[in-house]
């Protein structure tokens, strides 16, 4: 008889613990549970800000293989965006087609394009910003991806921290870099959420150059970046 009262207690003390901790979650979450647990609502309103670097007149960096930085950048910045959208994030892109963000008749384009794109973030609402460029190196040899983010934010270090585990593991870096401050890039100083500067391999190097223009290896760059910002915005909203 008091083992079984003893059990019954433990019972109902196991089960109230875990009404109380699925409640707490699911306030934590700013939602209910569904069913099987998992719960995709946190993704409502989020929008993230892709930035493909370079455009128009500015090519970028110029590939060991004439490939042009610039539309390696946006080719990886439509997939990120049609990846990040399947995944119900909505998506600001800076630029869309081949053109920069500046006037024709404008004499220093360079400067009223990175100030639109600051602007066109800012204005976005967007939770954080990734803009996608390439490296280049004078010595052949280097490469892999890296990720900078302005020193003084925090919010940017941990995403580029995120994003860079993630493009070395999806790639398979075999000397894998560590994401790196900075605090001179316009970009990541004028811009008024966390930035971070994907740079996603050396067009200096020929290995690296020729991977960065076939369609596969733009995907995994692609969704190498999807997830890191993915499991960013989970921390951040959960
Ligand atoms: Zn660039």
């Amino acid at each position: 008889m008091t083992v079984l009262i003893l059990a019954g207690s433990f019972y109902i003390g196991r089960l109230g613990a875990g009404v109380v901790a699925s409640a707490r979650l699911a306030k934590e979450a700013g939602t209910a549970e569904t069913e099987s647990g998992t719960d995709d609502r946190w993704k409502d309103g989020i929008t993230v800000a892709v930035d493909a670097g370079h455009g128009g007149v500015d090519s970028g960096k110029v590939g060991v293989n004439n490939a042009l930085e610039k539309e390696i950048n946006l080719a990886i910045a439509g997939r990120l965006k049609a990846l990040l959208e399947e995944e119900g994030i909505a998506v600001v892109m800076t630029r869309e087609g081949d053109g920069g963000l500046y006037d024709e008749g404008e004499s220093n384009k360079k400067q009223q394009d990175m100030k639109r794109r600051c602007a066109r973030i800012n204005e976005s609402d967007a939770l954080l910003a990734v803009s996608i460029h390439q490296n280049s190196y004078t010595d052949p040899s280097v490469k892999g991806p890296q990720v900078f983010f302005y020193e003084n934010s925090a919010g940017g270090k941990k995403l580029a921290s995120i994003l860079q585990t993630s493009l070395n593991e999806t790639l398979k870096i075999e000397r894998p870099r560590e994401c790196r401050a900075n605090d001179s890039y316009y970009l990541l100083r004028k811009t008024e959420v966390p930035t971070v500067i994907a740079e996603c391999g050396f067009l200096s190097s020929p290995d690296e150059a020729e991977k960065l223009v076939m369609s596969d290896y733009q995907e995994k760059v692609a969704q190498a970046l999807c997830d890191g910002i993915l499991e960013y915005a989970r921390e951040e909203h959960i």
